[in-house]
């Protein structure tokens, strides 16, 4: 469930309802969200959004899971020699646009390799955003693809992050694992801020 820009009052409604797993794609969005909901059992944040790299290390104290590792300064910037692996997805861009964030499927392989050689990160797979101007369906069939080239460098990394309230049927039909949505259950999102 992706909680970005709605107040910590709502995660705890649906930490209540039994949700545990939460998202949000800003740093200090989120790092002030995890220290105000610290006494919530089991909930887990997961990082969706740019990372930065020099916030990179502050992050690693908060989050369960970064399903945004789109390029090596990010993932070196998370390495860790002690304490608990981190998980993390590849992010792969699906269009042609570089500045819509996510490794180039050329350079998928590379950069899996990095993740699998940085001590402190656990790859769990790959995440995208489908392309606005394209079928879903199409684009995430393309993912589906890219995580069968990642498994052949690592088959425990079988997990897809792909799908979004427009989109998350399509996500499913293709093979999506983690579901990131958010409109479609909490209704529109305050403003920005
Ligand atoms: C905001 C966001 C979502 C959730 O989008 P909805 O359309 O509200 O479901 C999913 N993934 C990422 C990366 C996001 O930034």
């Amino acid at each position: 469930m992706v909680t970005k820009f709605h107040p910590v009052s709502l995660v705890r409604e649906l930490h209540a309802l039994g949700v545990r797993d939460v998202g949000e794609n800003r740093h200090q969005e989120a790092q002030a969200k995890a220290r105000d909901t610290a006494d919530l059992d089991g909930l887990r944040w997961h990082f969706v959004g740019q990372l930065q790299s020099k916030k990179a290390r502050q992050a690693r104290a908060y989050v369960h899971a970064v399903h945004s590792l789109d390029r090596a300064s990010v993932v070196d910037a998370l390495s860790a020699e002690t304490g608990d692996a981190l998980r993390g997805f590849v992010q792969v861009n699906l269009t042609d646009d570089p500045a819509r964030g996510g490794v180039a499927p050329d350079d998928l392989e590379v950069l899996v390799e990095r993740v699998l050689a940085t001590p402190g990160l656990r790859l769990r797979g790959v995440m995208a955003v489908a392309p606005l101007d394209e079928e879903p369906r199409r684009a995430f069939a393309r993912l589906r693809d890219l995580s069968e080239r990642v498994r052949r460098l690592d088959p425990a990394a079988d997990r897809i992050s792909a799908g979004m309230s427009h989109d998350f049927a399509d996500a499913i039909a293709e093979g999506a694992t983690h579901l990131r949505i958010g409109t479609a259950i909490t209704g529109n999102r305050p403003d920005a801020g």
